[in-house]
């Protein structure tokens, strides 16, 4: 009879004692984070002060894949026709768990890392989104895991995505275009928050597009007969979409902005352009508004004896919550902990929180992980990292990186995030997502769960189109001509 129990013993004292030994090697991935937070902390800092727009993040870049170079990872530069984008990558093998890293900044958001609001004479942008953070916190995880695969010789690969112009340029939409996440299992992600949650969350669908009317030039007083007003174009496209509104779905998201709205009104406008913005929480609807939309322009330019061409300047898929990944790293997180601020980060989070209602919130909120949830619809923002989750199952979470109650675009946000606050913060998700990645290189059968997950939500026949078609990369859309 003993024989009988001594198989399953060994084998469960065997997995007790792996366990046990994944445990201690987190602990010490948790130890070396912190150990370097000066370190992690002094490169976001650099790189919160160059506040580089989108697609110009040269500096920015070349810092992170200097990081990487150094640490032993092999770096690809200019993947998908984007030069300041990159692929880092370690081990060989399956299997492949990609990290996500953001860089860019955004235009007009200058502003001192002091608690009132103060912006940099000379500077324009600022990093309002935390990408700083969120770039440099993915390389420090990336540096960990890379660190723990090499001395305990676990197979497979840590990959990291350097992704430029998330700020409306899309950068990972082109990726995933080209087939860059093809063979990876799981992608990990995170962005800067007010506090610290790891849901499985959906986001809006969204494309933009630009609509430019073309009309013909002449005497607005004597001689407005011999002319089409190019920005009648645009008035009326915008009062037929102003219609449209009340017969789409409640939950649907349309705004605009003239971008090019002629200069002088002694003169019937030749050329005038409308910047939309369409969002939906289901990818076949938002297809449908988009041709509803480019049918008012064709009424308008129709009306108005002008012409309408348009060019999708970008397009998101909604985001596909990954249950199976989110709860792993919620788990994680809490395992890590929120942040806890210094006496001076205290006083810092107060002033900052005086700026704006914030009547639950206190400076201890940071500490706080919030509970788990799962958002199916409704999470009204959209990011290019939709597009990921719809190839590769993937999970993101929010770190603390600005006071309670600030929100993203701010510059109580660009303040928060130039200081220890955000070095604290960003290094919440950087424990997070090493073990998180640690759990999923150690135990295959999660990344299968996962896996199936995203076969179950997307269903069986899914094959990838993205929404902007075949254009290339815009690499302009953040160069503005100052004239
Ligand atoms: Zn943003
Ligand atoms: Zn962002």
């Amino acid at each position: 009879m003993k024989k009988v129990f001594l198989f399953p013993l060994f084998v469960l004292s065997l997995s007790a004692a792996m366990a046990q030994s994944l445990e201690a090697d987190k602990q010490k991935a948790i130890q070396n984070l912190d150990a370097q937070m000066d370190h992690y902390g002094a490169i976001a800092h650099e790189i919160w002060g160059w506040a580089e727009l989108g697609f110009q993040e040269q500096q920015s870049t070349a810092l992170l894949q200097k990081t990487l170079a150094d640490a032993g990872f092999r770096i690809e530069q200019g993947v998908a026709g984007m030069p300041t984008s990159f692929i880092a990558s370690y081990g060989s093998g399956k299997p492949v768990i990609g990290f996500l890293a953001e860089f860019d900044a955004l235009a007009d958001m200058a502003q001192q890392a002091v608690p009132e609001q103060s912006p940099i004479a000379g500077q324009a942008a600022g990093h309002a989104c935390g990408h700083h953070l969120f770039g440099t916190g993915s390389v420090a995880a990336a540096i960990q895991v890379k660190e723990w695969i090499q001395r305990t010789g676990t197979s497979g690969t840590i990959r990291l995505y350097g992704t430029p112009a998330e700020e409306g340029g899309g950068g990972k939409v082109f990726m995933v275009r080209e087939g860059l996440f093809n063979d990876v299992d799981a992608v990990l992600t995170w962005h800067p928050s007010s506090q610290n949650a790891a849901n499985a969350s959906a986001t809006l669908a969204a494309v933009g597009m630009k609509f430019r009317f073309h009309g013909t030039a002449a005497h607005a007083a004597a001689g407005p007969w011999r002319g089409h007003s190019a920005l009648d174009g645009v008035e009326s496209m915008d009062v037929m979409v102003n219609m449209l509104r009340e017969h789409i779905t409640p939950e649907s998201r349309i705004h605009y902005a003239i971008t090019n709205g002629a200069k002088a009104p002694n003169i019937v406008p030749a050329e005038a352009e409308v910047y939309y913005i369409i969002r939906h929480p289901d990818m076949n609807e938002l297809r449908d508004m988009i041709q509803r939309v480019i049918r008012c322009a064709e009424g308008a330019a129709m009306g108005t004896d002008t012409k309408v061409d348009y060019e999708y300047i970008n397009g998101y898929f909604n985001v596909m919550p990954n249950q199976t990944l989110a709860s792993l790293m919620h788990d994680n997180l809490e395992q890590v902990g929120g942040v806890s601020y210094n006496a001076d980060e205290k006083a810092f989070a107060m002033e900052i929180m005086k700026t704006y209602p914030s009547d639950k919130l206190t400076p201890e909120s940071a500490m706080e992980i919030a509970p788990f949830k799962v958002v199916e619809k409704g999470g009204y923002a959209s990011t290019d990292v939709g597009d990921i989750s719809w190839v590769v199952p993937t999970a993101s979470m929010g770190a603390a990186t600005w006071a309670p109650g600030t929100i993203a675009h701010s510059w109580q946000a660009v303040a928060a995030g130039g200081t220890t606050i955000g070095t604290k913060g960003m290094l919440v998700a950087a424990k997070t997502l090493t073990l998180s990645a640690m759990d999923l290189f150690a135990h295959p059968a999660r990344l299968q769960d996962a896996k199936n997950e995203l076969e179950e939500r997307r269903g069986s026949d899914f094959t990838y189109e993205s929404l902007i078609g075949d254009r290339n990369p815009p690499l302009d859309y953040m160069k503005f001509n100052n004239n």
